[in-house]
């Protein structure tokens, strides 16, 4: 068997991204200086501790947030050089997001929910790429429902079906399983890993669970708003393993990294 050499188009990268919230006491460095790539046509996770800054990395590099410093960059185009509209288009067109907690308007029917981004910018989708994410997300007999009729599984399923139908340049996926049963995150899963192989979509999603990140292609893991480690082609053992070898690192500092206390 041959293996197809990677597609090393860059999708989107940070460099030297910071992000401090509040002030003086209150003052929290959430990012602390990331650099990365992320790669068109690849299944990225991004793991770390609770607090380690995955959303916030997330959230920079979707323009949904603004960085300290640092640049951002989706596709060619650098995030701090656009103007308002620029930059709400960029939003639309070129970056999907899914959050764990679906963000479904309630009033609204799956069909419409997942065509609202299109609908407020005036477009109808491609009816041929439609039909293809509805069908691999198994929608079509759930068109019609409200969220409130539909299991977290099948809302999380209609949240994935909106941030592709833009065809986006990057899909942006914060914990997407972290509230769904086994089943529902295998479905879940199953179809981001589908939307990068077969339809060569560009997925990043944040997970704890190594059995998710065992979807991916590439794992980076966060520690403390720094970029500490990468794993490439992962399997749930080998993610426990790096996993476990980061803990050590943190309990037990090297001389050559930061001191105790
Ligand atoms: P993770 O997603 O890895 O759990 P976050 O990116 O949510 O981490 O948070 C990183 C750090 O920044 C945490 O210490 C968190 O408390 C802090 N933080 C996140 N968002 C805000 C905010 N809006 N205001 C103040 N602090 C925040
Ligand atoms: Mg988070």
């Amino acid at each position: 068997m041959t293996i197809a050499a990677p597609d090393r188009t860059i999708a989107a990268s940070a460099v030297d991204l910071t992000k401090v919230y509040g002030k003086d006491d209150a003052e929290v460095r959430a990012l602390a200086g990331v650099t990365i790539d992320l790669y068109a046509g690849e299944f990225t996770a991004v793991m770390g501790p609770s607090g380690s800054g995955k959303s916030t990395l997330m959230h920079c590099m979707a323009a949904l947030d603004t960085p300290t410093s640092g640049t951002v960059s989706v596709g060619d185009t650098q995030l701090a050089h656009l103007k308002d509209k620029a930059l709400t288009e960029l939003r639309r067109d070129q970056v999907g997001f899914v959050f764990q907690a679906y963000n479904l308007v309630p009033t609204l029917t799956a069909e419409e929910n997942i065509l609202l981004p299109l609908s407020i910018a005036g477009r109808t989708p491609d009816a041929g790429w439609f039909d293809t994410v509805i069908d691999a997300v198994g929608l079509r007999d759930r068109l019609r429902h409200h969220p409130n009729e539909m299991s977290g599984g099948q809302q999380q399923r209609v949240a994935c079906a909106r941030a592709l139908v833009s065809r986006p340049s990057i899909v942006f996926a914060d914990e997407p399983t972290g509230n769904l049963d086994s089943t529902s995150s295998a479905e879940i899963l199953g179809f981001l890993r589908r939307s990068v192989t077969e339809f060569g979509q560009t997925v990043v999603m944040v997970t704890h669970d190594p059995a998710a990140a065992s979807y991916t292609d590439r794992v980076v893991f966060l520690a403390d708003g720094l970029v500490v480690d990468e794993l490439r082609n992962p399997t749930a053992d080998s993610v426990l393993e790096r996993m476990a070898a980061l803990q050590v690192r943190t309990v037990l500092p090297t001389s050559t990294g930061k001191d105790a206390g």
